[in-house]
């Protein structure tokens, strides 16, 4: 798709009145004369969610305990219930997904279910530029297993310190790899990955593999059953806007529901029987199986309306506005930003089918100052070591004016110098 953009104020004006989506923006919570470009890490509230969360308090207020089996909604079948939404956004049948834990949590569940070392195939092939969490959590399920993660994960390395090249991943998937875990989209650069191609060289391989789809779960739609996926986690915060910390996600394929859940606890057990307190661990064949403890409520039920949203607004119309708007926001730092002195380069697949929610631009010397005076002129990013800034344009309540003016503010404190008025240390969360 080639969008032809021009770069004045009206354009972004008259993008706004042609999204179809625009109405969505009435039913978040947008920070009053904030520009939010940060809802790749933490969605913004509705008042859905919040509704959700008010319907939880009142009935535990009301019902206290028989909550988890009355009302409209019984809190015991809750996780299922929302599995079940999450299900039609990622592409799988009804009960392949459920609500629990958390990314990392899952990360270690899931692991060990599919992480067996036979043989000569006993490696993890995983990639340099994961999230942090992600890695230690594998060589923490390695250890588990008596091996010595220095040898057994293999990572793929970048060229360039931003993207994957898929052949090389796929010259990686040797006969001493017993499973491939990668993120669906790369945190820094946004970089999709051909999750599709990846499946097909790994099954034909004979090798399990598993995606972490923290970046690209609620904008980017999925086909899980269609690949044939072993298995994916993902976390509710990001584009699914559930809440702070909310609840996370896991799929399993239908076809490992009798492998065993090793990170075994009651609540993966056929609810029916649950509270039969049986010591023999019978678990659920469905994702289920894969719950550990009692579900937080409260963390839990706004990521129902979160996804209720979703639903209503169209996977597909969220993903054909989300490659529109980012492919706006590269043209505006293009035709704005690109030269001297401004100096920014995107460090994002210029192609919008090979990319996530958010453009990175770098600026090789002053992005710390320049995400720092972003804040002061009232514009809320994010910041990854050591030199780039992410922006993200939320299909669902950002607006085509706010990435206009986000451009021309980066343009004026490159202009006036303001980044120089802050120091080049950073934040402890950023
Ligand atoms: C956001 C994110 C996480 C976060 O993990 P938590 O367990 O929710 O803290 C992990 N991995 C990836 C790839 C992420 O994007």
């Amino acid at each position: 798709m080639n969008y032809e953009f021009e770069s004045n104020e009206e354009f972004s004006e008259k993008l706004d009145n042609e999204d179809i989506l625009s109405e969505f923006r009435n039913k978040f919570y947008v920070p009053n004369n904030i520009i939010y470009m940060d809802g790749n890490s933490l969605g913004l509230l509705s008042k859905d969610a919040e509704n959700s969360i008010n319907r939880i308090i009142k009935e535990w207020k009301q019902n206290a305990i028989t909550g988890w089996m009355t009302g409209d909604k019984p809190w015991f079948y809750l996780p299922e219930e929302i599995g079940k939404k999450c299900a039609q956004i990622v592409g799988a049948s009804e009960n392949e997904v459920i609500l629990t834990g958390s990314t990392t949590v899952n990360i270690h569940s899931m692991i060990s279910t599919f992480y067996n070392p036979q043989g000569n195939r006993t490696k993890i092939l995983a990639d340099e530029l994961n999230f942090p969490s992600d890695i230690y959590a594998l060589k923490g399920q390695i250890l588990i297993k008596g091996l010595d993660p220095e040898k057994e994960l293999i990572l793929i390395k970048s060229d360039n310190g931003r993207y994957l090249n898929e052949n090389k991943i796929v010259e990686s998937m040797t006969d001493e790899i017993a499973l491939i875990f990668l993120p669906s989209v790369l945190f820094r650069s946004g970089q999709l990955l051909d999750m599709q191609y990846l499946i097909n060289e790994a099954h034909k391989r004979g090798i399990l593999i598993g995606f972490d789809c923290c970046h690209s779960a609620g904008v980017i739609p999925h086909e899980f059953n269609k690949w044939d996926l072993d298995f994916a986690v993902f976390c509710s915060y990001k584009y699914m806007n559930g809440g702070p910390g909310s609840t996370a996600f896991l799929y399993i394929n239908k076809k490992h529901f009798d492998k065993k859940p090793v990170l075994s606890g009651w609540f993966g057990c056929d609810k029916n029987k649950q509270f039969n307190m049986d010591i023999e661990f019978k678990h659920a064949r469905n994702a289920g199986g894969w719950q550990i403890s009692t579900q937080g409520l409260l963390s839990a039920a706004p990521v129902e309306s979160a996804l209720d949203i979703i639903l209503e607004a169209g996977m597909n119309n969220i993903r054909e506005k989300s490659k529109k708007i980012t492919s706006y926001l590269t043209y505006l730092v293009d035709v704005f930003l690109s030269k001297e002195p401004y100096n920014f380069k995107i460090g994002t697949p210029i192609d919008p089918e090979k990319r996530s929610g958010h453009i990175s631009i770098e600026h090789e010397k002053e992005a710390v100052r320049i995400g720092k005076a972003m804040l002061d002129n009232k514009i809320i990013p994010d910041f990854r070591p050591p030199n780039i800034i992410r922006i993200a344009p939320i299909p669902l309540y950002n607006t085509y004016h706010e990435v206009w003016e986000v451009v021309q503010i980066l343009k004026k404190i490159i202009d006036l110098k303001e980044y120089k008025n802050y120091s080049k240390g950073r934040e402890i969360v950023s």
